[in-house]
C-alpha cells in the first residue's frame, strides 16, 4: 500500500529496500540464525544497491538521506532480519558522533572508510558500565602528541569486523561522567584486540564482541569533540539512533503481523473453517495491526521533529519504547496465535520473538527511556 505521506523519492527507496529484503534476506534469515555466522557477504550487495551508509552526507560520498528516509529502510531490514538490521543500524550509529562533533579531517577519515565498504563500531558499554556509562573504567591519557587507551569494552556490535570505531574512555576518572571522552580508533592500531564473541538468544548473525585495548596509541587529533564531553556526545548520538532502533522494532512487528494474518486465513479449526473467522482471533489481529501503525507514527513524528531541527529527545525515547515493546508484544502474540507451529523452528515467528527482545535492551533499555521521558516531563 502506498504511503501518501512519503515523497516519491522516499517511496522509491522504500520499494528498493523491500525488494532487496525479499530477494536477499528473507530466503536466508533462518539459516543465518541457525549458523550464527556474520552475514558479511550481503553487506557489499546492500552497499552496491545504495542501501548502506544512508546518513553520510553527499560531500563525503554518501547519499545524505534525511532521518525519515533512513527509517524507511531500517523498517524493511527489521522486517527481513533484525540481525542484519542491527549491523547496518550499528554502522549508522557509529557515524552519528561524526555528524555531531567531527572535524573536517575526522569526517574525511571516518566517512571515507565507511563509503569505501568498511564497517563502523560504537564501543561505549563495559562489563561494569551499561546504563550507567559514567562508571566507564577504560582510560585515555595524553602522552605528547598521542592518546594512550587501556580498558575492556563489551557487547560491541560488529567490532569483530569493523574498520573504524568510536570508543569512549575516561580522560579523568575522578570526574565520573564529566571525565568521559570519545575517540576514533582504526582497527589496525596496535594493542586493539577483538576478544570473546557473545553467543546470543536472538540477532544471532549480528557480530557482538568484547574489545580489549592494551596501550592503544592514537593521534591527539582522534579525540572526537571536546575532552570531558563524551557523555553529552553519547546522549546526542543515542537520540539520533533510537528512532532507527524503533524502526527495526516496527519491521519485526509488521513481519509477525503478516505471518499471523496469513496463518489465520489458512489454518482451519475443527469445523474446517479458518481460525481468522473467530472473533477472538480477528480482534487480536486488529490490535496487533493498530499497535504496528501507532509505533510507526511515533517514529515518524520523532524523526520529522529531528529533520526540522527542533528538540526531539522525548519523542525519540517514546518511539523507541513503544515500538520495541510493540515488537515484543506482537511477536509473542503471533507465536501464541500460531500455537505449536508458532513455537517451533519451522515458523519464523519464534525467531522474531527472540530478536525482538534485544530491541528493548540496546541503545538504552526501555527503563532508561522512561527515565528520559519522565525527566523531561517533570523538569518542564
Ligand atoms: C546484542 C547487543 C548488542 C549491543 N551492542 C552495543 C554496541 O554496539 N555498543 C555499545 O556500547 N553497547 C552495546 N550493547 C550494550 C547495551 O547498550 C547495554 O546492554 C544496555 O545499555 C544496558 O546495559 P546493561 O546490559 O549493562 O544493563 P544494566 O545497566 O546493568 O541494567 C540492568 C537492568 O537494570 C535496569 N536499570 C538500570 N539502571 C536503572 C535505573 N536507573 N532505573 C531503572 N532501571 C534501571 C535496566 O533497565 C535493566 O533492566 C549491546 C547489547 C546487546 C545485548
Amino acid at each position: 500500500m502506498v504511503d501518501m505521506s512519503l515523497t516519491p523519492e522516499q517511496q522509491k527507496l522504500q520499494q528498493l529496500a523491500r525488494e532487496f529484503t525479499a530477494k536477499h534476506i528473507i530466503p536466508v534469515d533462518r539459516e543465518w540464525d541457525e549458523k550464527g555466522e556474520f552475514h558479511e557477504f550481503i553487506l557489499a550487495e546492500s552497499k552496491n544497491a545504495g542501501l548502506n551508509c544512508l546518513a553520510i552526507p553527499k560531500e563525503y560520498g554518501g547519499p545524505g538521506y534525511d532521518s525519515v528516509t533512513q527509517s524507511l529502510v531500517a523498517e524493511e531490514w527489521g522486517y527481513g532480519c533484525a540481525a542484519f538490521a542491527t549491523t547496518l543500524g550499528g554502522n549508522g550509529l557509529s557515524s552519528y558522533p561524526l555528524a555531531i562533533a567531527g572535524t573536517e579531517e575526522q569526517k574525511k577519515l571516518y566517512y571515507g572508510r565507511l563509503v569505501n565498504g568498511g564497517m563502523g563500531g560504537f564501543a561505549l558499554t563495559e562489563p561494569g558500565a551499561g546504563s550507567d556509562a559514567g562508571s566507564c573504567a577504560t582510560v585515555a591519557r595524553l602522552e605528547g602528541e598521542e592518546w594512550v587507551l587501556n580498558g575492556t569494552k563489551c557487547f560491541a556490535t560488529t567490532c569483530g569486523y569493523a574498520d573504524i570505531m568510536v570508543v569512549f574512555a575516561s580522560t579523568d576518572p575522578t570526574k565520573g561522567v564529566k571525565g568521559l571522552s570519545a575517540f576514533i580508533v582504526e582497527k589496525e592500531r596496535e594493542g586493539l584486540i577483538v576478544g570473546a564473541v557473545e553467543h546470543k538468544m536472538g540477532i544471532r548473525s549480528s557480530n557482538t564482541v568484547e574489545l580489549i585495548l592494551k596501550n592503544v596509541r592514537i593521534p591527539k587529533t582522534h579525540l572526537l569533540g571536546k575532552e570531558g564531553e563524551g557523555m553529552k556526545l553519547a546522549m546526542k548520538t543515542l537520540d539520533m539512533a533510537r528512532p532507527i532502533v524503533a524502526s527495526i522494532g516496527v519491521g519485526i512487528a509488521r513481519r509477525a503481523l503478516d505471518e499471523a494474518v496469513k496463518y489465520a486465513k489458512e489454518y482451519l479449526d475443527v469445523n474446517g473453517k479458518p481460525i481468522g473467522n473467530h472473533q477472538a482471533v480477528a480482534f487480536k489481529l486488529a490490535d496487533m495491526a493498530t499497535q504496528v501503525e501507532a509505533a510507526r507514527q511515533l517514529v515518524r513524528n520523532a524523526l520529522r521533529l529531528k529533520d526540522a531541527g527542533v528538540p526531539y529527545t522525548k519523542e525519540a525515547a517514546m518511539a523507541k519504547t513503544f515500538a520495541t515493546d510493540t515488537a515484543m508484544r506482537v511477536s509473542a502474540d503471533a507465536v501464541e496465535l500460531m500455537g505449536q507451529y508458532g513455537y517451533s523452528q519451522d515458523s519464523i515467528v519464534e525467531k522474531l520473538m527472540r530478536d525482538a527482545k534485544v530491541t528493548q535492551i540496546y541503545e538504552g533499555t526501555n527503563q532508561v527511556q522512561r527515565i528520559v521521558i519522565s525527566g523531561i516531563l517533570l523538569s518542564s
